[in-house]
């Protein structure tokens, strides 16, 4: 028996393999690939151009912010169909196989022209091209990191202390920023909210805790830093457990800290 296609009457034999009793042809013209909204805000940190997925925010990355964010807000609301004895599915672009996905914001438009090339059903014998266009606006706010920033809040105060030159002081304030700035690329809570020189050494306002014992290992293997913690009782959390504010006494030796020394 000739198998054809119940929609147009087109012979499987010309046509190819019918998927779901449809040809090739009209299973496609049935079957949307993409299922994109109409509009999308898009949500970033107009200080450090993070942007906001859901609930979370989510570094910048490298490259233009905007333009960043705009690719990920896209990635993160649209959805793929694909059909199986199953069902039909509706899945995030990553998981579909062999799914190419173009997204070009148009930032003066305020549209991004998305292109997509992929099956919906693995029987059909060419992907389907597909175009979506979806409308964005743009918002910005500001970002969980950037408000603990401005808001100066820190986990533990570190203080520096020792006999130390001017130039001894500058050099070490930089290497602990350096540090800082390692660690906020793999955590965006990790940075120094404020540096205070004093006569007597150095007080850096840290977040996390974590940071501050990357620093404090540092201090002690590069010049035999003694360390004495300290935590004082400063109220209670939400939930009723005590909150402490910790202090981290660094002093280092007199006479030791020398840079020409280390890099000899
Ligand atoms: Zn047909
Ligand atoms: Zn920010």
């Amino acid at each position: 028996m000739k198998r054809f296609c119940y929609r147009c009457g087109a012979l499987e034999a010309e046509r190819g393999p019918l998927v779901g009793g449809l040809c090739q042809r009209c299973f496609a013209e049935g079957n949307r690939l993409l299922q994109a909204p109409a509009e999308l805000e898009v949500t970033v940190c107009g200080r450090c151009g993070a942007h906001l997925l859901g609930k979370r925010w989510h570094g910048a990355g490298e490259g233009d912010a905007t333009a960043n964010a705009v690719r990920a807000t896209v990635l993160s609301n649209l959805k793929v169909a694909r059909l199986t004895d199953a069902g039909v599915k509706f899945l995030r672009p990553h998981e579909v196989p062999e799914l190419e996905l173009r997204v070009e914001p148009k930032l003066a438009e305020g549209v991004i022209k998305i292109r997509a090339r992929g099956k919906v059903h693995e029987l059909q014998v060419n992907p389907q091209l597909e175009e979506a266009h979806i409308k964005f606006t743009l918002k910005r706010s500001t970002c969980d990191v950037c408000g603990l920033k401005s808001a100066r809040h820190y986990e533990v105060i570190l203080q520096v202390r020792g006999k130390l030159t001017g130039e001894e002081r500058s050099e070490i304030r930089k290497m602990l920023q350096q540090l800082a700035a390692e660690a906020g690329k793999r955590d965006r809570a990790a940075f120094i909210a404020n540096v205070e020189e004093r006569r007597e050494g150095l007080d850096l306002y840290v977040n996390p805790a974590s940071l501050a014992r990357q620093m404090v290992s540092m201090l002690k293997s590069r010049f035999g830093a003694e360390i004495k913690e300290s935590a004082k009782l400063v109220g209670q959390t939400r939930d009723g457990r005590q909150k402490f504010r910790f202090s981290i006494l660094a002093r280092l030796p007199a006479g030791e800290v020398s840079f020409k020394r280390e890099k000899s």
